[in-house]
């Protein structure tokens, strides 16, 4: 058997996959078994943040690889306390919890914003106000967390203590100000739910609330986080200081890896025994996201934002195109076409992008894209959107 046969024989069927079996690549250019080339606007899901097997993130998983693999958090490891430093250094924030992924991620961010309520107010705190159209992950209390309907069928019963509030309405937000809420949490672009921009009124709105009530700003930059949107993290863009931000998908550069980090308030709620993850702060994993981090500094980051205005200012005279939201190289395309159906013309033509929402064409591509590769890629989306 070929390997889709072996896939769709024994590998369970929670994906609807494309039809190509990628197998080697060099930055945003990957080949399929074939031989085929495609250029890369999707980056594994905004994960391989410097592409595919990048020379120096190479060879910071090398290195380590050599040395220890794993030793269980019971001991101290060289790579998690050093990327623990660069990430309170990016933020300006005091204490990081390391897990595998995203969903951990805001697993864990939920139960320090808990914690944190139930440690100084007691029970019957534990509220979280999240946004309608958000996604914070597939486990059943970031199911619960996410306020998307679609969501809340089939695995029930889910985790309590979740409210959604449409995303930009401050009247809304306002009303659900309750004596039940610790949290109000959100994603400063909504990716999975259709790449949509959270507006500084409302964000600022939040800040407020917030510092007034003592409820604790929780940020969810698993998607926006990592250079994606110009700044480290999205919420930079906004000015705001958040109590508890998670972080995953490009924080390794391919590895699994995600991050909870705690602000000043949250500097004593972690306590030892209170949480855990046996693979979290796992040293290859580590050694991989300090050589993506540390990379990711005020030029870098400047380039981030000029291939967002490049790729922007040529979207934007195409046919077809409706509209462009997003921030940085995260990027959502609304045209008059089905978005699945462009997505699967241009894996034909040889690029890969990711859809949002249905109607949405996502583009998440590496942050160290080059030129050549966008100008290849864009020749295609152009082609295929115009159609
Ligand atoms: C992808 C994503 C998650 C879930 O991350 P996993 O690593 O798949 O668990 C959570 N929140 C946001 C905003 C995401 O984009």
């Amino acid at each position: 058997m070929n390997t889709k046969e072996l896939d769709n024989k024994f590998v369970a069927h929670s994906y609807g996959r494309f039809d190509v079996c990628l197998s080697k690549g060099k930055g945003s250019t990957l080949y399929d078994e074939n031989g085929k080339k495609y250029i890369d606007f999707g980056s594994g899901i905004g994960v391989t943040a410097f592409g595919i097997c990048d020379d120096e993130w190479v060879k910071a998983v090398e290195e380590q690889l050599t040395k220890v693999q794993h030793t269980s958090n019971l001991y101290y490891t060289e790579p998690c306390a050093q990327l623990a430093e660069l990430l309170c250094e990016k933020t300006g924030m005091c204490k990081v919890f390391f897990g595998n992924s995203g969903a951990e991620a805001n697993e864990g961010a939920i139960k320090f914003a808990r914690k944190y309520s139930f440690d100084k107010y007691g029970e019957g705190r534990s509220t979280i106000i999240t946004l309608v159209d958000s996604f914070h992950g597939r486990t059943i209390t970031t199911l619960a967390a996410t306020g998307q309907e679609c969501f809340h069928k089939t695995f029930g019963p889910f985790t309590p203590g979740f409210k959604y509030c449409p995303a930009n309405d401050i009247e809304k937000l306002n009303e659900m100000i309750t004596d039940d809420v610790c949290a109000i949490m959100f994603e400063c672009i909504q990716g999975e739910g259709g790449v949509n921009n959270l507006s500084t009124e409302f964000v600022k709105e939040i800040e407020k609330i917030a510092n007034e009530k003592d409820i604790l700003m929780v940020v969810d930059e698993v998607q926006t986080g990592n250079g994606r949107t110009g700044k480290y993290f999205a919420y930079q863009n906004f000015g705001i200081k958040p109590d508890i931000v998670s972080t995953a998908k490009g924080l390794a550069g391919g590895l699994p890896m995600g991050a909870v980090i705690f602000g000043d308030k949250l500097k004593d709620t972690v306590t030892p025994g209170s949480h855990g993850s046996t693979f979290g702060g796992n040293p290859i994993a580590a050694a991989g996201a300090i050589s993506i981090v540390k990379r990711l500094d005020d030029d870098f980051l400047i380039g981030v934002s000029e291939k967002s205005k490049y790729i922007i200012n040529e979207i934007s005279k195409w046919k077809n195109v409706e509209s462009i939201s997003g921030m940085g190289l995260m990027l959502g395309i609304l045209t008059n076409k089905d978005a699945g159906e462009i997505a699967k013309e241009c894996l034909q033509k040889g690029l890969l992008v990711l859809t949002a929402h249905k109607n949405k064409v996502r583009l998440l591509p590496a942050l160290n894209i080059s030129f050549g590769e966008l100008n290849e890629g864009l020749k295609i989306l152009k082609e295929v959107i115009e159609k």
